[in-house]
């Protein structure tokens, strides 16, 4: 009775808001309330407890209904399944369910997904007995005679459940499907489906075909699945040497960096399989030249080829669809075509506002005018021919410093409304394979459009040839960021070994930005 006690004690004035906030996605609701209340609760109440009487799972739920605004007799009961949602509280979880079923109510649709999610959990530190998935299989047959189209939220519930039997996970395939009725399948119903069929003997090509899918769809895959792929070869060694070069070079061609994780279960993979595979943790030295094999890694540099197709493939995206230069009239493309064919080539094309406002845009034009002609006279004094591109309003700034810009570099203005990437890359792009450009754009769009095969030639041309302004010191002198001409992501060097970084943790959405990663692996599969 003790808890009993403590539950009435508990006045929650606003709410669990850092519970709800995961839950229910109530940002505005954030940071008013302390949540301390319901980790009180959790700890007084459901750690190290297997099942509540039914006294007190009724006072803890309309505890919870009367004292937050936004719990209410509908969806309290996933509520409480959110609260106990660890691995070791299945028990407590399937009590709950118990004890509504046991009043008459029973648990409703979302509920019953929540206790899914419980049994997921459970599976991933303890084989569940048969008993358990019989349990996950008739909460599936009764959720889906219930609806025959489910909502994505449910189908992802389900295929949580489903991935935790031994015999029927396969019945979580066309849940993804169904997913994609209404929505892009998540990321966690892509990996968990993935990890399981890679944990299986003969469904790793189910596991590919869901790793491309979803990384097509820009869904990261979690860690875990490339954890079952490798726990899966510890196994059975033979397929080692082939599944390792399948997933670098998943790896390479969709830019994935894994994380320590992973990293760590690779290195591990090496001491297991000795003969297969040799696993080192390495790190960079200048150049780019790792410290472990001591060679350089690869150029990022694209071939001639490849630098042919992209820029075909861009310029026809500009000149022919249009749907680049959207925001600018047909005239004023012309005009930038024209003047590009009379002044090209160039050796590097500045974003003249970018440049301007990268040490912030509320700065005088003066000072603005100043930087830009700071940054022209860099490119002149390493004798490059440079081409600034600019808005119709810049022509308004300092009249010295636009002076200095204007004789010494050549300055097409687009009208204000312009967009000046498009203007950018096609100047850059159409002047040949060695000129670069100066902007901190990250240029995503523009990648994107690319499709799947041309953006990471374009991603590599991209960190070959972008300078950017990092900052400009008290007495003027500025500070370049200088493109990295060394490949920053997995790849093989000649001589068949291939470099793997690593970062830290697992991010579903990784920076476009060009920067070294500290960590490498160096690895070779042995023949
Ligand atoms: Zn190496």
């Amino acid at each position: 009775m003790h808890n009993i006690r403590l539950l009435r004690q508990l006045r929650w004035p606003g709410g669990p808001h850092r519970l709800m906030a995961s839950h229910h996605k109530r940002p505005q609701m954030l940071g008013s309330v302390p949540s301390d209340q319901l980790e009180q609760l959790k700890s007084n109440y459901f750690d190290r407890r297997e099942e509540l009487s039914g006294d007190e799972w009724h006072s803890v739920r309309h505890s919870l209904i009367d004292g937050y605004k936004h719990i209410n007799g509908h969806n309290v009961d996933a509520v409480i399944l959110g609260v106990c949602s660890g691995p070791q509280q299945l028990s407590l979880a399937k009590n709950y369910v118990n004890y509504l079923r046991s009043t008459g109510v029973g648990p409703n649709a979302a509920t019953l997904g929540r206790l899914l999610r419980v049994y997921n959990a459970a599976y991933h530190t303890r084989p569940l007995s048969e008993a358990e998935q019989r349990e996950i299989l008739q909460i599936s047959d009764s959720l889906q005679a219930a609806h025959e189209t489910l909502d994505a939220t449910s189908c992802e519930q389900l295929i949580h459940g489903l991935v935790a039997t031994t015999e029927h996970w396969q019945r979580a395939l066309p849940l993804l499907e169904m997913m994609k009725v209404t929505s892009t399948p998540s990321v966690a119903a892509y990996s968990a489906l993935a990890e399981k069929a890679f944990g299986q003997s003969d469904h790793t090509e189910v596991a590919w075909r869901l790793l491309e899918e979803m990384v097509l769809a820009r869904k990261q895959p979690k860690c875990e699945v490339f954890l079952a792929l490798l726990n899966r070869l510890a196994q059975v060694p033979a397929a080692a040497r082939v599944q390792l070069e399948r997933l670098l070079q998943f790896l390479e061609r969709h830019n994935i960096l894994v994380s320590q994780k992973v990293a760590e279960r690779l290195l591990q993979l090496g001491q297991q399989l000795p003969q297969q595979l040799r696993v080192t943790a390495s790190r960079l030295g200048p150049l780019g030249k790792c410290q472990e094999c001591r060679q350089h890694l690869q150029p990022v540099a694209i071939s001639d080829e490849q630098f042919r197709q992209l820029s075909e493939c861009f310029l026809e995206k500009v000149l022919i669809r249009g749907d680049v230069f959207q925001k600018s009239t047909p005239q004023e493309v012309l005009r930038f075509k024209q003047y590009v064919e009379k002044t090209a080539p160039y050796d590097c094309v500045i974003d003249g506002l970018n440049v301007a406002y990268s040490t912030g845009a509320k700065k005088a034009p003066q000072q603005l005018a100043k930087l830009l002609a700071t940054v022209v006279r860099h490119f002149k004094e390493r004798n490059k021919r440079v081409l600034v591109l600019g808005r119709e309003h810049m022509r308004n700034w300092s009249k010295s410093a636009m002076h200095y810009v204007q004789n010494n570099a050549s300055l097409f203005l687009t009208n204000n409304l312009s967009h000046d990437d498009p203007f950018l890359l096609y100047a850059t792009l159409r002047s040949g394979q060695e000129t670069d450009f100066f902007s901190r754009d990250l240029m995503r769009t523009h990648a994107f459009l690319l499709g799947a095969e041309l953006k990471p030639i374009f991603r590599r041309w991209q960190q070959e040839h972008q300078f950017s302004l990092v900052t400009q010191t008290q007495t003027g002198k500025i500070i370049v960021k200088e493109p990295i001409r060394h490949r920053l992501s997995v790849h093989k060097a000649e001589g068949g070994t291939w470099h793997v970084p690593y970062c830290e943790l697992y991010t579903p959405n990784p920076t476009d930005s060009f920067e070294v990663p500290e960590h490498w692996l160096c690895l070779t599969l042995r023949p």
